[in-house]
C-alpha cells in the first residue's frame, strides 16, 4: 500500500533558510566553499540518524516531566571526539547513565528519561576565535567537526570533510547505543553488571546495596507471576547542541507524514548560552522544527528574555516542546533563578526546567587546568531544587558533562580527587567532566532531593 505523503508548504522550506539573513555567532570561516557545497549535497541524502516518530515519543516525555511525573537525566561529554568513539568509552558512558537512572528510578520512584550528549556533540562555541600558544596564534579549537585539536596551522584550518566525518561517527555510536539498549545490556535483571569500580567506594557500595533490593524486588515479582518483558530493553535518546548549521540544516528534514520539518542528527537540540540572542539565526531556526528544544540560562538572564524565548520557540504552548537548561553557578543560583521561574511560573507557558551544574562553576587550577570543584557542582543541585520548592515549580532534571572512565578532571567527591591527579588523568580537550565515581555520588543527591520535592 502506498504511503500517505504530504505535499511539502515551499514556505516551510523558504523559511528554514531564513537564518541565512540573520547574524550567526560561532560558526567557522571555511577556506574552501566549494568543498563545504558538496558536503552539504551529500550530507542532505545520507539517511537521518533518528525519525520524527521518535522524536515525538521523547516530547510527550518531556511533557510529563514539564507537569511533574518524570525527570530528564541528560549527560555525556562536553565534546565527543572522533577518537574516543570506541566501543569501550560508549559502553561505559551508556552504562554511567543506566546506573545513574536506576539510582534516580528507585530513589525518587519517578520515571526517568535518559538522554545522551552522545552521536553528535561535536562542534563547540569558543569564547575567541583564535589560540596563541608561545607567540603563534591559530584558530581556536571549535570541536571535531571542523578543525583539529592539534596545535598546528594544517589542524586547525575547518576542514568540512569533518562534517561528514562526524555524521558517520555519530552513526555509528548510536548503532551501538540501540544494540545496548535494546539488546539485553539493558536488563534491569544483570544491573549489578553494570557496576564497576571498588567495592569499598561509599557511592559504590550503595550502589551495590540498590542493586540487591531491586534484585529481590524483581525476583519477589517474579514469583507473583509479573510479566518483566518490559524491564529488557529501555529508551535512551541523544541530543547535542545545535551550533553548526552547516550540519543541522543538510540534516533537517521534511516528515512525510506530516510535512513539517525535524532535524534528525538528534533527538533534542538545544541552543548554547552564546547563541540564544533573540534576533539572531540559532533562535529562528529551532523555531521552525518540531523537536524538543532546550535553552541554556545562564546567570546573567532577565526575565524578558525568557518570556521571549517563550514566544519564539513554543508560540503555541505545546506540552514538552520547549526546556531551559539553567546554568548560573553555586554562588548565584539562589539569587538569580526565582525571578525567572516565578515569572514563567505567573504566565501561561509550562516550560520544563533542569539544573546544569556544570558551566556556572568553572575554574582553573593551579597548575593551569580547566576544572570545577564537585562540591559547587552538588551546591548548584542542591540550590535548583530549593528554588524550585519555594516557588512551587517543579526541578525536572539535570544536564551533567561526565564520562564512563576513571579521568581525574573535576576535583573532590569521594575519591578525594586533588590537583594533583590531573596531571595524571585529565582526557577531555574541551570541560571537564566527572568520572564514573562522581556521576554515581551526584545521583545519590539527585535522587534524595527528588524524593524530598516529591512530599
Ligand atoms: C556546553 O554545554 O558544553 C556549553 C558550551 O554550555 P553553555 O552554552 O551553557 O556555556
Ligand atoms: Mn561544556
Amino acid at each position: 500500500m502506498q504511503e500517505k505523503v504530504v505535499e511539502v508548504d515551499p514556505a516551510v522550506l523558504a523559511g528554514l533558510d531564513n537564518y541565512k539573513n540573520l547574524p550567526a555567532v560561532q560558526q567557522p570561516a571555511w577556506p574552501d566553499q566549494a568543498a563545504l557545497e558538496a558536503v552539504h549535497r551529500e550530507l542532505s541524502v545520507l539517511p537521518p540518524l533518528v525519525f520524527a516518530g521518535e522524536v515525538d515519543i521523547l516530547r510527550s516525555r518531556l511533557a510529563q516531566a514539564a507537569s511533574g511525573k518524570a525527570f530528564l537525566l541528560q549527560g555525556g561529554d562536553c565534546a565527543e571526539t572522533f577518537a574516543d568513539a570506541t566501543a569501550d568509552r560508549i559502553r561505559n558512558r551508556v552504562k554511567t547513565i543506566l546506573q545513574m537512572a536506576l539510582v534516580l528510578t528507585y530513589g525518587a520512584s519517578m520515571p526517568i528519561i535518559k538522554m545522551g550528549r552522545m552521536a553528535g556533540q561535536f562542534a563547540k562555541p569558543r569564547s575567541s576565535d583564535t589560540e596563541t600558544r608561545d607567540g603563534v596564534t591559530l584558530p581556536a579549537y571549535r570541536g571535531d567537526i571542523i578543525n583539529g585539536y592539534d596545535f598546528t596551522e594544517e589542524s586547525r584550518k575547518p576542514d568540512p570533510r569533518r562534517v561528514l566525518q562526524a555524521y558517520h561517527t555519530s552513526a555509528s555510536t548510536l548503532n551501538l547505543i540501540r544494540a545496548f539498549t535494546q539488546g539485553g545490556f539493558a536488563d534491569l535483571r544483570s544491573v549489578h553488571e553494570w557496576n564497576k569500580g571498588f567495592a569499598d567506594n561509599p557511592a559504590n557500595k550503595r550502589y551495590l546495596e540498590l542493586a540487591g533490593e531491586i534484585d529481590r524486588a524483581i525476583a519477589f515479582m517474579s514469583a507473583c507471576g509479573a510479566d518483566f518483558e518490559q524491564l529488557r530493553t529501555t529508551e535512551f535518546y541523544t541530543s547535542h547542541e545545535g551550533l553548526l548549521f552547516d550540519y543541522e540544516r543538510p540534516m533537517t528534514r521534511i516528515d512525510s507524514r506530516t510535512g513539517t520539518p525535524y532535524i534528525t542528527s538528534g533527538h533534542f537540540i538545544w541552543i548554547g548560552e552564546r547563541t540564544r540572542q533573540l534576533d539572531h539565526a540559532h533562535v529562528d531556526y529551532l523555531s521552525r522544527v518540531r523537536n524538543p528544544i532546550g535553552v541554556k540560562l545562564g546567570p546573567t538572564t532577565q526575565v524578558a528574555d525568557v518570556i521571549e524565548l517563550i514566544e519564539k520557540l513554543d508560540p503555541n504552548r505545546e506540552p514538552g516542546r520547549l526546556t531551559f537548561i539553567t546554568r548560573m553557578g553555586a554562588s548565584k543560583i539562589r539569587e538569580e533563578l526565582p525571578k525567572l521561574v516565578e515569572a514563567v511560573r505567573d504566565s501561561d507557558a509550562n516550560p520544563l526546567w533542569i539544573t546544569d551544574p556544570m558551566h556556572g562553576n568553572g575554574m582553573t587550577t593551579k597548575n593551569g587546568y580547566k576544572s570545577r570543584r564537585f562540591d559547587d557542582v552538588m551546591d548548584e543541585v542542591r540550590g535548583f531544587f530549593e528554588v524550585h520548592r519555594a516557588a512551587g515549580t517543579f526541578p525536572g532534571g539535570i544536564h551533567i558533562e561526565l564520562t564512563g572512565d576513571d579521568v581525574a578532571e573535576c576535583l573532590g567527591g569521594s575519591e578525594m580527587i586533588d590537583e594533583a591527579s590531573l596531571e595524571e588523568r585529565y582526557e577531555s580537550l574541551c570541560d571537564p567532566r566527572l568520572n564514573h565515581m562522581q556521576s554515581l555520588e551526584l545521583a545519590f543527591l539527585v535522587a534524595e532531593s527528588l524524593a524530598n520535592a516529591r512530599r
